[in-house]
């Protein structure tokens, strides 16, 4: 059997909940896709290239991990990966709203296809890619909450900036 399922988002950058739930579908399914959106709207830090690039060094370690960025519905993505599978993070009940609006409106498009949730790890639970980009800002050290290449490029992505 070749189960696929593909992890969309916006990863403006991966963190290390991102990771975290990308290590534990690429446990459970065979491939696994993560899909960088480009989110234009959403105004990203990096661009899609970088936030590609980075995701690709934070899971060089999983085999069975693949990352491309797409464009337009995710349901339409998913069926050109072959897969009926959408995975998707849930941090607390803030999260609950927007996720479950999505996953109803992904169905009515697309019944064929599943959006599979995945708890948090408890310890990024408040995790969040808008949280690391602002504490990053003030000068905090955002080691242990996003992968070291990330930690990296977002110095360097900021020191340029400020100047
Ligand atoms: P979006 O896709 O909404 O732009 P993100 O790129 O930040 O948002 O996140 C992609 C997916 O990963 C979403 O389902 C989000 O809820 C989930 N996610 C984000 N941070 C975490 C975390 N710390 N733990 C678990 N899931 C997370």
């Amino acid at each position: 059997m070749n189960r696929k399922a593909v992890y969309p988002g916006t990863f403006d950058p991966v963190t290390c909940g991102h990771l975290d739930i990308i290590e534990r579908a690429a446990k459970i399914y065979d491939r696994v896709f993560v899909s960088v959106a480009h989110s234009a709207e959403k105004t990203p830090l990096f661009s899609v290239k970088e936030r590609v690039l980075m995701i690709r060094e934070a899971t060089s370690h999983l085999k069975n991990v693949e990352v491309e960025d797409f464009e337009g519905l995710v349901i339409d993505y998913a069926r050109k990966k072959k897969t009926r599978v959408i995975i998707r993070g849930l941090r607390m009940i803030s999260d609950f709203e927007y996720e479950f609006q999505m996953a109803l409106t992904n169905r009515k498009l697309a019944d064929d296809i599943e959006t599979i949730f995945m708890m948090t790890r408890e310890n990024y639970a408040y995790l969040s890619s808008k949280l690391i980009k602002e504490a990053a800002v003030l000068g905090a050290d955002v080691t242990g909450f996003v992968p070291d290449i990330v930690a990296k490029r977002l110095n360097k992505k900021l020191s340029k900036l400020q100047k």
